[in-house]
């Protein structure tokens, strides 16, 4: 048992020097990635469950490595957040959407998410709207998507970031909804125009009869204060008509589309209004 418990031991130990070693990497790589142009911004469509249409483009950023490959989000926004590279690219991924959403129809509009790190940090309003003046953008047409972590330090800036921005038009909506800390507080006290349910409620082990009730509940709750809410992770036709019945008015996920490039977006839309 001593034996095995060292070798373990030793096996834990080099796969942790090798997680850190990669983080490292990523770390300094990420500094140097905006600049070389390894990284781009996909849109994911959201779609009105009554129409079809599209409604908002989810901004989310990939990054093509030239040795590693392309690395999720889920990789690197961490090491981003941790090292602080996290505000300088933030700014970045809000001004190239802002861009993007600038050549939509005028009904069309682009949500971006923000890690709490970065609302956090001084400056944070200012960064949202130099990319909406540069990019020259409506800010209604700028959606914020938070999750619930941000709220889990009651936190000055943070209300004022949010209050401010919603006073001039900026769009907030509440993400990952029911992963989290999920309190009807924050619904309460922030001016939150969508809620959106997490996919683990639409698909995976735990969906049933209970989720659905949570949906159902979500969805009448966000009815009564005038929020849309959006279901994610919508993969087959069977979920989109169950979210649709439960009341969801929103729905995003691969059974419409993937996340796509900037090109291909706009296609989508070209394509939607042509009829
Ligand atoms: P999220 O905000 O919940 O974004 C939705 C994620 O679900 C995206 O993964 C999307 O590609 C994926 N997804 C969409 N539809 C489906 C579906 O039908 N099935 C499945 N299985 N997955 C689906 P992605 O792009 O890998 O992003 C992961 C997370 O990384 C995001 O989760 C978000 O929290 C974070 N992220 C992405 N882009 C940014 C960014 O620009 N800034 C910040 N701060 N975080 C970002
Ligand atoms: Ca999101
Ligand atoms: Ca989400
Ligand atoms: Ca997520």
């Amino acid at each position: 048992a001593k034996i095995g418990g060292r070798a373990q031991t030793r096996f834990f130990d080099q796969s942790m020097t090798r997680d850190l070693v990669r983080r490292r990497e990523i770390e300094d790589e990420l500094r140097l990635a905006i600049q070389r142009d390894e990284l781009s911004i996909f849109f994911q469509p959201i779609v009105d469950l009554e129409t079809g249409k599209i409604r908002t483009f989810e901004a989310l950023v990939r990054w093509f490595h030239p040795v590693k490959g392309e690395l999720r989000p889920d990789e690197f926004i961490p090491v981003a957040e941790e090292s602080g590279v996290i505000v300088t690219l933030g700014n970045w991924i809000t001004a190239q959407a802002a861009r993007v959403c600038a050549q939509w129809p005028e009904d069309v509009t682009v949500a971006v998410n923000l890690s709490p790190l970065q609302i956090r940090a001084p400056g944070a309003a200012l960064g949202i709207r130099n990319a909406l003046r540069e990019a020259k953008l409506d800010p209604h047409r700028l959606e914020l998507e938070v999750t619930e972590s941000l709220f889990i330090e009651d936190n000055h800036a943070t209300a004022a970031f949010i209050e401010e921005l919603a006073a001039e038009g900026v769009r907030f909506a509440l993400d990952d909804f029911g992963t989290g800390y999920s309190s009807l507080g924050y619904i309460n006290n922030f001016p939150f125009k969508k809620i959106k349910v997490d996919r683990s409620f639409v698909s995976g082990p735990n969906v049933g009869k209970k989720s659905e009730a949570i949906i159902r509940a979500v969805a009448e709750m966000g009815t009564q204060l005038g929020m849309e809410i959006v279901a994610e992770g919508l993969e087959t036709i069977d979920q989109v008509q169950a979210v649709r019945e439960a009341g969801c008015t929103l729905g995003q996920g691969y059974h419409f589309s993937r996340a796509v490039p900037d090109y291909l977006a706009a296609m989508l839309l070209a394509e939607e209004r042509e009829g």
